[in-house]
Formats: structure tokens, sequence, C-alpha cells
């Protein structure tokens, strides 16, 4: 345990020369740099989709913006960054991480990994990038986070311990390999949206293909893998288990639950837009002798205003995703039905006779658990 596993961030010339000295023989791309990223075109035609539910059997979709399965993709479409379903800036910054960390084909990690990974991935803070002689870009201030869910990959290879993951399909002797870099989904969480991003699977027997996060193959997979998850996944839905554990927890009908949360996820893209403004107020105030020593920057810079943030759902922006009611009550309905064995089981055999019976309420029993924690749940009937 002597090398490199604590190395930080260093500049990316100098991480380069040492990988190089470890990795003499290996030819890797390599990445244009991540602050110059922005300057790259982006694609002619990308024109984010918007997000809406493709509800079979429901020809009206319906008005509010809610988490979806993404369009399926061709195969071979996978790499093409420009089919996630997320703003420009989320995809560039979610593919660099990728990279960064020896997830994208062709790339090998940038920090030995170890057993020090995380497998949430948190956007850099903006207002430590130095922006030398510019404004800062308001892109840096409207990322989300992501959450990497590779089960087939050796990042995983320590919960697998040596069992093979099933096939979808459930063939006998599967052999499950990736079957391309995967894609985002967006989900809603108590303290604001981020992204699940899953690996695109195979099956080498019956050649079929699925994303790792299709509520089928959950089905199959063992506990220790699905507990990882952060989010509780639906055939058309998807929503973090936060919101389900505060839904629980608080009572609260559907409704105040999704003005709560599209309160929450508000008041982050309103904070994130002041952080902007006040790192451009910083960077004028330099300019102006403020601190001191006049700037030289104002003298370079081309532009004098600050570029527009945008609104909560530009969809070249912040990106904001809007929850309904409708969509909570059926992510609350599944979770129950998912649940109704283990709860039922729980009341009774491990409870018993000795609760007391409240004819005042239908049932609302509170449940405590070893921890000393206290949890209700809503049982009807
Ligand atoms: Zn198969």
């Amino acid at each position: 345990m002597t090398e490199h596993t604590f190395s930080v961030v260093a500049p990316l010339t100098k991480l380069k020369s040492s990988q190089e000295d470890v990795l003499p023989a290996v030819k890797r791309p390599v990445p244009l740099p991540h602050e110059l990223r922005f300057l790259m075109p982006t694609t002619a035609g990308l024109q984010p989709t918007k997000t809406t539910l493709t509800v079979p059997g429901q020809p009206v979709p319906r008005p509010s913006r809610v988490p979806s399965i993404p369009p399926p993709q061709l195969p071979g479409s996978d790499q093409d960054i420009s089919q996630w379903n997320c703003s420009q800036q989320q995809r560039i910054w979610m593919k660099t991480e990728l990279e960064l960390m020896g997830l994208w084909p062709g790339f090998i990690p940038v920090r030995k990994l170890m057993k020090m990974v995380s497998l949430w991935r948190f956007p850099p803070q903006p207002e430590l990038i130095d922006s030398i002689s510019d404004l800062p870009s308001p892109k840096y201030f409207q990322l989300h986070p992501f959450f990497i869910w590779k089960p087939e990959n050796d990042l995983m290879a320590r919960l697998r311990n040596n069992d093979t993951l099933p096939c979808i399909e459930g063939c006998a002797q599967a052999q499950i390999v990736s079957a391309g870099v995967g894609r985002p989904r967006v989900i809603v969480g108590i303290t604001g949206q981020y992204y699940l991003f899953s690996s695109r699977l195979c099956c080498k027997v019956c050649r079929k293909r699925w994303y790792a996060d299709n509520a089928v193959w959950l089905e199959k997979l063992p506990k220790r893998f699905t507990n990882l998850l952060p989010a509780i996944l639906t055939y058309k839905k998807a929503i973090c288990k936060s919101v389900m554990d505060e839904l629980r927890r608080t009572g609260n009908s559907p409704t105040d639950m999704a003005k709560q949360i599209m309160e929450m996820m508000h008041l982050k893209y309103e904070r994130a837009h002041l952080a902007f403004l006040l790192t451009c107020q910083n960077v004028m105030d330099g300019e102006a002798g403020k601190y001191d020593l006049r700037t030289i920057t104002q003298f370079i810079r081309q532009e004098t205003k600050p570029a527009a943030f945008g609104e909560y759902g530009d969809s070249g922006g912040w990106n904001g995703i809007s929850v309904s009611a409708h969509y909570l009550t059926d992510c609350l309905l599944h979770e129950y039905q998912h649940q109704e064995g283990a709860i039922t089981k729980l009341l009774q055999s491990t409870f018993g006779q000795a609760f007391r019976s409240d004819h005042t309420r239908k049932v609302a029993r509170k449940v405590t658990f070893s921890s000393g924690t206290m949890s209700s749940y809503a049982v009807t009937g």
C-alpha cells in the first residue's frame, strides 16, 4: 500500500508524465484539458430533448417534466454523448469524470482508485476555478452530481465476489459483458436532482442488450448490489430513496411532498445563480481596484457583462426537472406493493400481538428498529 494511494489532484501535465513513467507502453488519446472543453463547438442539431413521459396507452404527455427512461438508443450510438438526456456541460463533465476514473474506453485511471473510491461524483467548485482574465462561465455552476452504476465493471469486482451476473432473460451459464459506456438518467432527490449513470450490458449467450438500471434485471441481482443504489427504479419511474423515506417519515401527502421538493430544487437553482453572480462581482471588484491593486484583466477581457445564467428549466443550462404529486403517488404505491410482504411480516411475526389496537386511525404503526430509531409505516386495511 505504498504507491499512489493518497495522490491528490495535480496539474494535468504532471499527472500525465507520472503515468507515462509507470506505463510507458500504453498508448492513449490525450484528452482536451477540462478547462478548454467548453471551447469545443457543440454538435450541430444538438437539441436536448424535453423529458416527457412515454407511457404506453397514454397519448397526451403530461405538461410537467418528470424523469423517465430516455428514448431507446440504437446499438453503437451509446458513446455519442449528444444522445444523453442532460445539458451539454453535464455531458462533458460526466464524460471527463469517467475518463479520469478509467471507465471510458481507451482511458486508464489518472488516480489509482484502490479502495478509496466513491460511486458518487460531485461537480467541481466553480468559485475555486481560476478564470484569469474572463468572467466566469455559468456552465460550471450548472452541474448536478451523478452516481456511477456499473455492476459489470472491475469497480464492483469485490461485490461480485466470483459470482456471475444474471442474464435479463435468465440464461443458464450467462456471461454478462459491457456493451457500451451507458447513459445517465435523471433522479429526483430530496436535496435536488442528480443523474444515475448506468452501463449498457450484453449477454454473450442470448445476445440480449439492456441498461444496468433495468428494473427487471435489478430484481434478479443480489441484494448486496441493489442495496448500493441511491434510487428506487421501476419500469417507468425513478425516485431517490431519500424522497420515499421522507414521504414515509412525515406522512405528508404526495402533493405537499411535490411542493417541498420543487421548492428545494428551485432554491438550489437560485443559490447556484447567486454564486455565479457573486463570482462575477468578485472579478469586477478586483478590476475596479477594490482589493488594493488594480488588475489589468479589464483591458484584455472582451465581455463587460456576465453571461446570462438561464432559466430553471433551460435545457442548455441548469436543466431543472419537475416532479408531480401524481408521479410521487405512483412511486409510493409501487414501493408499498414491493415491500408489502416484508412489512406485513415485520408487523405480524416480529412484533405480533404486542401492538395496541388504535381504532381512531386506519392503521399507522410505529416500528422500533434495533438501532432505536422509529419509523412509521402506513398500512391500509
Ligand atoms: Zn442471456
